[in-house]
């Protein structure tokens, strides 16, 4: 535990907020791991200013359980809190600090445990999973997981140590965002037929799109445990124009859909983009030939959808000594690794009601069940 905490202290003096290099705590993570023997890859991204970590314990072979974690937090902006957000300190049995729950505090508790697992595991491998920019999209994960897809060798489970309060969750939604952008022809409001009005046919593509709730409702798989079951979509802003007698040139809708299976995302799409190429921007296209409309994906979190068959659950339904299991209302990196053909839980200590805020905390309890976890984990792959 001590280990633990003093790890943790250290994570939290690392200010890797989103927008920011976690490089500095990726080769922190790196060199913790090298020294437990680990076979560690570091993967830069684009701007060379981030990094996933993949490390790697015992032998050379398909299978093995990922323990993963994203590296960076939110902000602490307009957050008012009571002592340093990047300085961890303990009171009343929590440790306080900027990502103690989300989620270093699983990220340290893994590294603690390093040691011992490299001691136990034998013919099974275990895997460390360590991302950037999960807060603003899952990006760092959408990377990983292709370098694994173009791997030979394959993992068979993950455990996303997300705060769950160490409940194991098997499910949750997925999350798309998209800003939609029409451009038009501006002209005077006497004479509508002379332009091309972006607001008008930005009213069109949201009527649509509000057409596709019946359809998603329709749906809705039969043994769905979701709330409310099906798909929804959102319509969030719609913006444009500049004045009663002008014909607008330019219009923007932001919206957002959560599927609970990924066919549901592809039918949305697809009926949108069919109904933009055959009937909007024909009729757009005919009075102004520069007329468009783009869709730009603002983010696209694949869902954890739940399956009967699940490894990690029974795995930790052993670990635990609790067959429950839950849907939950955030996303994760989950439904990445799921579409690699893994099987996936998330459970991770902390609450999720304690994330993204002011006075953010980890209570040791929490963090002294995960550890245990952890350790029958080991006591697991050593056989
Ligand atoms: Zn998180």
């Amino acid at each position: 535990m001590e280990q633990t905490t003093g790890i943790l202290s250290d994570l939290i003096a690392f200010p890797t907020v989103s927008a920011d290099s976690n490089l500095e705590m990726i080769a922190y993570l790196a060199n913790r791991l090298e020294d437990c023997g680990a076979r560690v890859d570091v993967m830069f991204d684009a701007s060379g200013q981030k990094a996933n970590l993949f490390a790697t314990l015992g032998p050379e072979t398909d299978g093995g359980i990922v323990l993963s974690g994203h590296s960076d937090v939110v902000p602490v902006t307009d957050q008012d809190w009571t002592s340093d957000p990047f300085a961890m300190v303990e009171r009343d049995g929590r440790l306080y600090g900027r990502g103690t729950c989300d989620m270093k505090g699983f990220i340290a508790a893994t590294l603690a445990m390093a040691p011992e697992f490299a001691a136990q595991i034998s013919r099974r491998p275990i895997h460390f999973a360590f991302t950037y920019d999960e807060e603003v999209g899952c990006i760092g994960a959408g990377h990983l997981v292709q370098a694994l897809r173009e791997r030979e060798l394959k993992p068979r489970l993950a455990l996303i140590g997300e705060p769950t309060s160490m409940r194991v969750v098997e499910g949750h939604k997925g999350c798309h965002e998209y800003s939609t952008r029409f451009q038009g022809l501006e002209g005077h409001g006497s004479d509508p037929g002379r332009g091309v009005n972006a607001v008008e046919y930005a009213a069109r593509y949201v009527n649509r799109l509000l057409d596709l709730r019946g359809d998603l409702q329709q749906r809705t798989p039969p043994d769905s445990r979701f709330d409310p079951p099906w798909t929804t979509l959102n319509i969030g802003a719609l913006n444009g124009g500049s004045a009663h007698n002008v014909i607008a040139s330019k219009a923007q809708v932001d919206w957002e859909m959560r599927p609970v299976q990924p066919s549901d995302a592809d039918h949305v799409k697809d009926t949108m983009a069919r109904y933009c190429r055959d009937t909007l921007l024909p009729a757009m296209q005919a009075i102004y030939p520069e007329a468009s409309i783009e869709t730009e994906v603002v983010g696209e979190v694949a869902g954890l959808t739940p399956t009967s068959q699940n490894e990690a659950r029974e795995l930790m339904a052993d670990l635990l000594g609790s067959n429950a299991a839950e849907l939950v209302p955030f996303g994760t990196e989950a439904g990445l690794f799921q579409a690699l053909g893994l099987d996936v839980v998330v459970c991770g200590p902390g609450s999720i009601a304690q994330a993204h805020k002011a006075d953010e905390y980890l209570s040791l309890d929490q963090l002294s069940d995960c550890l245990r976890m952890l350790e029958r984990l080991g006591d697991q792959l050593a056989n």
